[in-house]
């Protein structure tokens, strides 16, 4: 039987009152009929001591060292350990039949190309009677040999005009077309969800590592899986993340990903609102790259409000590209706002660089918010020969620090 109080309720606190060297068995009735329900330091959980002796021995008159240990360790429970496994072993599981099902799509394509190609490859050995140089080949009784041959290629070379010719070029043509018909396995989709979830597995890895050796910071991975840019070069693009993150562990997570007509106010919107820490990178019908990064969270307003929002700690910058150079324009230290939020516009930077809500207008005057100091021969921030952005292609990635 469980032991019980004057309540007549199940004893589920040890109080420990250190300076008169006694304890107090409790029921959680005691506990707000004493008022002691704040006093944690004090108080024992029997359940929990059960599983986690560090709830008694991280609350008792130990060397200090090892009670802030205890105290940090109690945080990772084998329950939480058992739960965050399963959870894992599902997801992981989720990657594996995305894995399974890319095998089958490959080995499904790979086969119908082989057959495409024996198809064909049939097909043209009938129009042009291939068997019989073969024949001609193989016949070692056939006197002037050479000189058979040489005529089984002529009457080719002369027969492939009329009747064979139409034929063989019907017969790429529906070569060709049954090739364009053949689905190819697409990875992009499979690609962006395996990265996230390696992002968030690389992630919950790490913390429990921490977790359950709270006092070191363990050697950890320092750059999770890195996404591309498909505008930026690899070089450059790892160039902003270096400047973005200070050598300090994140992940990143493609929020938007437009071309062409994909790319439009609204979208762009629905994309960003509520989110911080987004790095944008532009790509003009010019072939101009630029954008900007800002630590400020995007907000979609209604229609007409507009609002500047302050970068406190001047992170923000504009960069663009040219060639292998990225060029940098980090925001003034005069309190401007470095970005403005507008729903019925597209992406403003400080006023700096504006971009309208079609994405094809819009203007650069840097200087204003951000700095401008261009140096001889270094890229100027340009949307290009027409001077407007004409934008083809964007993407937006939030990075997102550990
Ligand atoms: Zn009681």
């Amino acid at each position: 039987m469980q032991q019980q109080c004057f309540h007549n309720q199940e004893i589920t606190r040890i109080y420990l009152q250190p300076d008169s060297q006694a304890v107090q068995l409790l029921c959680e009735e005691c506990i707000e009929d004493k008022g002691l329900t704040t006093k944690f330091d004090q108080l024992v959980l029997l359940q929990k001591v059960k599983k986690q002796p560090e709830e008694l021995l991280s609350k008792i008159n130990l060397d200090n060292t090892v009670k802030v240990f205890l105290s940090k360790l109690l945080k990772a429970t084998e329950d939480d350990l058992k739960n965050t496994k399963r959870k894992w072993n599902d997801r992981l599981q989720t990657i594996k039949q995305i894995l399974d099902k890319l095998i089958n799509e490959t080995e499904t394509y790979f086969d119908q190309l082989k057959k495409e190609l024996e198809d064909f490859r049939r097909g043209l050995v009938t129009i042009v009677n291939f068997s019989r140089f073969e024949q001609l080949i193989q016949d070692d009784q056939q006197a002037n040999k050479e000189i058979q041959i040489v005529n089984y290629i002529k009457e080719l070379e002369s027969g492939v005009t009329g009747q064979k010719k139409t034929d063989i070029l019907n017969l790429i043509n529906v070569y060709k077309e049954k090739i364009k018909n053949t689905q190819i396995p697409s990875i992009t989709d499979r690609l962006s969800f395996i990265t996230q979830e390696m992002n968030d597995y690389q992630t919950t890895v790490n913390k429990y590592s921490q977790k359950c050796n709270p006092d070191i910071h363990p050697q950890l991975p320092q750059f999770p899986i890195q996404q591309s840019s498909k505008i930026l070069s690899q070089r450059n693009f790892e160039k902003l993340l270096e400047r973005i993150t200070n050598q300090k562990r994140y992940t990143i997570n493609l929020i938007y990903q437009a071309q062409q007509l994909g790319i439009n106010s609204e979208s762009f919107w629905n994309s960003v609102n509520n989110k911080s820490n987004l790095l944008m990178i532009f790509k003009s019908k010019n072939k101009a790259i630029f954008g900007g990064y800002t630590p400020c969270q995007w907000k979609k307003l209604s229609t007409p409000l507009q609002q500047g929002i302050y970068d406190d700690n001047s992170i923000s910058f504009l960069f663009c590209q040219n060639g292998e150079d990225l060029k940098f324009f980090p925001i003034k230290r005069e309190n401007k706002p470095a970005i403005i939020l507008n729903s019925s516009q597209g992406p403003n930077f400080g006023g700096d660089l504006n971009i309208n809500a079609d994405f094809q207008g819009g203007t650069i005057n840097l200087g204003t918010t951000y700095s401008n100091d261009i140096q001889p021969g270094q890229p100027q921030l340009v949307f290009g020969s027409q001077n407007q952005p004409n934008i083809n292609e964007c993407e937006i990635i939030q990075i997102l620090h550990q």
